[in-house]
């Protein structure tokens, strides 16, 4: 995608109307790492929101709330209870491009290798979208990840902060991305949300993404983990019903069934890490 130009806004509400004006001449630019990846042989016109207080990571009663410019960086850098998305954010590219690419670029136009929509739907978060005025519609992850994102956004709409339920204490997450170097696109991210009751599997939210045509949840592996023991045996059952919901795609030199394995492996370890994380030993 090239730029024709480049405006600077001071508040949402102008961005908005800024970008209401240009349609399709404009696009809002938040780290511009996925510029290079956007076809597209009209120059249009950037419409920064950087500088708009939207980069924040607070809690807010039963959420976290990051602003959606948040750097990748600055989530990774956050520590503390009841807290995963540090851990899939260390695992994005470069620390360069974490430093830059921020939680709503991630999620707003999203590519075949995206890590955080996988997370989002299995955390059940919530996004905050700046549709003029005082207002901020809530859109759920399922509906927000229910086909290509950047649709919503074209008629100048903004997303302004992701809201991710605080993990209570009987809560566990694990992600686990596969891919061939530390920095390289994910061949597969997998990330699963369990609820733990009485020594058995209360609830369960499983998402997987990159090996698969969109992000999307895995209905099957959620329903065979309910009222289950959250054993190793447990998760790797589940783990292999994940074929009934996903059509996993052979790529970078690996076939189809072998992308099928590494999923299901990778599933079962997110399991197994959202167990332990639900027992406590994850703080
Ligand atoms: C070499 C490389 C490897 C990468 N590997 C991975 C990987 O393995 N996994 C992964 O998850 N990511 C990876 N990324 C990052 C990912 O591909 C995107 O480049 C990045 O997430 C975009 O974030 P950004 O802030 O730079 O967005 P931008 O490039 O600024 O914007 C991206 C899109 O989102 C829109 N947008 C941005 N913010 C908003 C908003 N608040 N409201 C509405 N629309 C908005 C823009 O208009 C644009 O269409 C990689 C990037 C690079 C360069």
């Amino acid at each position: 995608m090239k730029l024709r130009e480049f405006v600077r806004p001071s508040t949402l509400k102008e961005a908005r109307a800024v970008l209401r004006e240009l349609g399709p001449k404009g696009m809002p630019l938040a780290g511009g790492t996925a510029l290079h990846f956007m076809r597209g042989r009209t120059p249009v016109t950037a419409v920064d929101i950087t500088r708009l207080g939207l980069s924040y990571i607070r809690r807010e009663g039963d959420f976290f709330e990051i602003g959606a410019a948040t750097p990748l960086a600055d989530i990774q850098r956050r520590r503390g209870p009841r807290w995963a998305m540090h851990e899939i954010c260390r695992r994005i590219s470069t620390h360069q491009i974490r430093n830059v690419s921020t939680i709503g670029g991630n999620i707003c136009r999203v590519f075949p290798w995206a890590d955080l929509p996988v997370v989002l739907l299995a955390m059940n978060a919530r996004m905050l979208v700046y549709t003029g005025g005082k207002k901020r519609a809530e859109v759920p992850a399922d509906d927000f990840f229910a086909s290509q994102p950047a649709g919503r956004f074209a008629g100048g709409d903004i997303l302004a902060a992701v809201r991710i339920p605080v993990l209570k204490a009987h809560h566990g997450f694990g992600s686990v991305k596969a891919s061939r170097t530390a920095a390289a696109f994910s061949l597969v991210t997998v990330a699963a949300l369990l609820e733990l009751e009485g020594g058995r599997i209360a609830s369960a939210r499983v998402a997987a993404g990159s090996a698969i045509p969109f992000p999307k949840r895995l209905r099957s592996v959620e329903a065979a983990l309910a009222g289950r023991e959250p054993s190793a045996e447990t998760f790797r059952a589940a783990a292999a019903l994940a074929a009934g919901d996903a059509r996993w795609i052979g790529q970078e030199g690996m076939s189809a069934d072998y992308v099928r394995e590494l999923a299901e492996v990778s599933l079962t370890d997110a399991l197994a890490r959202a167990a332990e994380f639900a027992r406590g030993r994850n703080d």
